[in-house]
């Protein structure tokens, strides 16, 4: 079984409204993209594809892959306009020996191992699978004018993050059936926003959906970068905290 990773690092990030694209940014001293790679890195997983922008593919190799030690990196590639373009080339290089793949957000610095983990067990069961969290907001649907006209009901709806994960044939050809129709897409008002959605869209394919962590954010304004700071500095201090609190329930539930 041959298991890829795919980080994707092309976007410009415009939002983040810094001169250095948002993966690149350093929290604690890293790069941003550090994160995510080092946990496929010490992860399970049998190689990662690096998507990056035109003319970044040296700056990234020297100065996160060769740097940090990411053996496991085993293509650079330049990415495409739009995400969907960027995991299209991934997926390419990714090759057709794969069985599995993981389609990662280099800006989303906090996947742990257990995500890693989860998800390939739940892929192995569903073909595809994607990690979000349920909303804890109220969401409200907006017509034209900016009015509410639509309550979903709150335990159904998810909040998506990555990463989504899938049986490598599935997804490739998903996005085979994509980039053919693209134009129409466009033309019927559909943007494709993440992976799931292609092969919902384009194969009808039922996908998993996964609890991941409240934690696992994109970085994509610039007060994420002072979040995903005081999650760094409080992730060991919340695993000794939890492990406590959950001895304390074991203990009581012992007593009970
Ligand atoms: O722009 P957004 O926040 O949705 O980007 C999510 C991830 O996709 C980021 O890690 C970004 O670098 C990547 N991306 C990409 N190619 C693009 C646009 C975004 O690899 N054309």
């Amino acid at each position: 079984m041959k298991t890829t990773a795919i980080v994707l690092a092309a976007g410009q990030g415009k939002r983040m409204g810094s001169h250095v694209a948002k993966q690149y940014l350093l929290l604690k001293g890293r790069p941003v993209l550090y994160y995510s790679l080092k946990c496929f890195e010490e992860s399970a997983i049998d190689q990662i594809i690096l998507v990056t922008a035109k003319g970044q593919e040296t700056y990234c190799k020297k100065e996160i892959v060769d740097r940090y030690g990411f053996g496991k990196v085993t293509k650079i590639v330049e990415g495409g306009k739009e995400r969907y373009h960027s995991v299209a080339k991934g997926l390419d290089a990714a090759g057709p020996d794969c069985d599995y793949v993981f389609i990662h957000d280099g800006a989303r610095p906090f996947v742990t191992p257990e995500m890693i983990e989860d998800g390939l067990e739940e892929v192995k069961k569903h073909d595809a699978c994607v990690f979000g969290m349920p909303i804890k907001d109220t969401i409200k649907i907006s017509d034209e004018d900016g009015f509410a006209e639509a309550t979903p009901k709150r335990e159904l709806v998810w909040q998506i993050q990555t990463p989504q994960i899938f049986s490598y044939p599935i997804i490739k050809e998903a996005y085979d059936r994509l980039l053919h129709k693209e134009e129409e897409l466009q033309n019927q008002g559909i943007s494709i926003t993440d992976d799931a959605m292609v092969a919902e869209l384009l194969l009808k394919k039922k996908v998993k959906l996964v609890r991941g962590s409240y934690e696992n954010i994109k970085l994509t304004t610039p007060e994420d970068l002072e979040i995903a700071e005081t999650f760094l500095k409080s992730i060991n201090n919340n695993k000794n905290s939890n492990k406590n609190l959950q001895k304390n329930v074991d203990t009581k539930n012992q007593l009970c």
